[in-house]
């Protein structure tokens, strides 16, 4: 680790190399950006077993040959390469004149210099997918994984570093102290994937600059759920979101609204579906669902659980945890009083509320009184219903019958709103997002 004055001035070389490079790179053609998302893809292709294990080191993430971070980033190569030369591609606009030599359309012009910061919870997707899109809609990019998970975020490192001149793309380990020098700097976008109390810092920083910012947070997600949902469906899609990564994902589900009529079914439903996800020969199996990234976050959740407890919250499921292995069975709380924290802040951890309600009006009460969420969960097989809940309520994105898919399909514009985050991404709207829409409007002979 260089001292602080160090990694001050290599900060200021990197970025004044990357400013003086920035014209270059924005009328870099769709060949050119092409051939190196597909270096990075194919390197991203052999590091599956490693990230794996990293992420078995950093939170004891259950280990595959392929994990789901890395698939991610390479599918978003991948549709990123197929599809580069029509997103490029100007769009034309009908203008108001008709003058035949009138020629008016949206031109997407590289942003310049991006900066990213990622998060521990999926360290790797992380950070390559909008580095990805930077890339491909041509800007440079300097990079900055999460500290918290040292072994992931060092592959991170390595590949960037490996494939990328510094004049293009960089990356600077380090936490907070690393990322306060680098938002020092102009940047002409700042791309955060973190929490809402981070993402106000670095609004803030962006400010001073007026640096245009995507802000990728999370919140206090809902599911809603109907009379006539179908209940067992349900259940086990919320324990899914619950239990993955151990309840470390921005869309897990942090609480249910249920017609009370149905409330003891869903609770014994995502009982046996708890069971089926991480339970061997009747116990719970930490190895299935892995652990906290640290102690705080433990802590933090321990708490949550216990004031609820001490507030008179009653236990469906879990409530057993390990200290020494930073593991939580998965937790499934009910009758929590309005006060207790619980109730208002993200939970990250895999433990979740559930919460009667008679009238449909109670329930859009409770999701209304939690801000705007990343993403809300609605379960149905009424589509007024639905449409009812999307009326009523507002977040990121949804999901209906089914856990995550607005994310997890990758084709819609994924992103927050208000406290869950500003802008979006995937698919066309990353490369969109990683540029500037500059309008054209022109009068003379057109080009053949
Ligand atoms: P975090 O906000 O603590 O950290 C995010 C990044 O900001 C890290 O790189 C970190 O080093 C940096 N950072 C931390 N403190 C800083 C400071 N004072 N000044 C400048 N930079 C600072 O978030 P996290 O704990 O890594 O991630 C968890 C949060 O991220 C949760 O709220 C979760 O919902 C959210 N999240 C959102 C998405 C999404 O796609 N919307 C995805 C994953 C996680």
């Amino acid at each position: 680790m260089p001292n602080p004055t160090d990694l001050k001035t290599d900060i200021t070389r990197i970025f004044e190399l990357q400013k003086a490079n920035a014209w270059k790179l924005k009328q870099s053609n769709p060949a050119t950006r092409k051939t190196k998302l597909m270096r990075l893809r194919d390197r991203l292709m052999q590091v599956g077993e490693e990230v794996s294990e990293a992420l078995y080191q950093d939170m004891a993430r259950p280990k595959t040959t392929m994990p789901f971070d890395v698939q991610n980033a390479i599918d978003t190569a991948n549709e990123t390469i197929e599809h580069l030369d029509e997103w490029m591609a100007p769009t034309p606009v009908t203008a108001k004149s008709i003058d035949a030599e009138v020629n008016a359309y949206v031109h997407y012009e590289a942003r310049g210099v991006i900066l990213i910061l990622g998060p521990w919870n999926f360290p790797f997707h992380l950070c390559f997918e909008p580095l990805i899109y930077a890339i491909a809609a041509g800007n440079s990019a300097i990079v900055k994984p999460s500290e918290l998970t040292p072994a992931t975020s060092a592959i991170v490192t390595r590949i960037i570093r490996e494939l990328f001149d510094e004049s293009e793309v960089a990356v600077f380990e380090g936490g907070a102290d690393v990322a306060t020098l680098l938002l020092d700097k102009p940047f002409d976008h700042i791309f955060m994937t973190g929490s809402p109390k981070v993402g106000k810092i670095v609004m803030a920083a962006a400010a001073k600059n007026l640096a245009s910012v995507t802000l990728e947070l999370g919140g206090k997600n809902p599911a809603i759920i109907d009379r006539k949902a179908d209940i067992e469906k349900a259940a086990y899609q919320i324990m899914l979101s619950r239990i993955m990564n151990a309840g470390q994902v921005c869309l897990s589900i942090d609480y249910v609204t249920v017609p009370s009529e149905s409330a003891h079914l869903l609770a014994e439903k995502m009982v046996e579906s708890a069971k089926r996800l991480v339970y061997t020969d009747g116990r719970f199996d930490p190895a299935k669902q892995g652990r906290f990234v640290n102690r705080n976050n433990f802590d933090r959740v321990r708490r949550y659980v216990d004031e609820a407890v001490s507030l008179g919250a009653r236990v469906i499921l879990g409530g057993g945890s390990n200290a020494d292995d930073l593991t939580m069975e998965p937790t499934i709380l009910t009758d929590v009083p309005a006060n207790a924290a619980i109730m208002h802040e993200e939970i990250f951890g895999p433990v979740l509320v559930v919460i009667p309600y008679d009238k449909l009006q109670g329930a859009i009460d409770v999701v209304r009184a939690n801000g705007k969420p990343l993403g809300s969960f609605v379960f149905s097989n009424d589509p007024a219903f639905v449409q009812d809940v999307l009326q009523q309520t507002s977040s990121g994105g949804v999901s209906v019958n089914v856990w995550g898919e607005h994310y997890f399909d990758g084709r819609l514009p994924f992103g927050g709103v208000n406290g869950s985050g500003v802008g979006r991404y995937h698919s066309i709207y990353g490369f969109r997002e990683f540029s500037h829409e500059r309008p054209v409007f022109t009068r003379g002979p057109k080009a053949a």
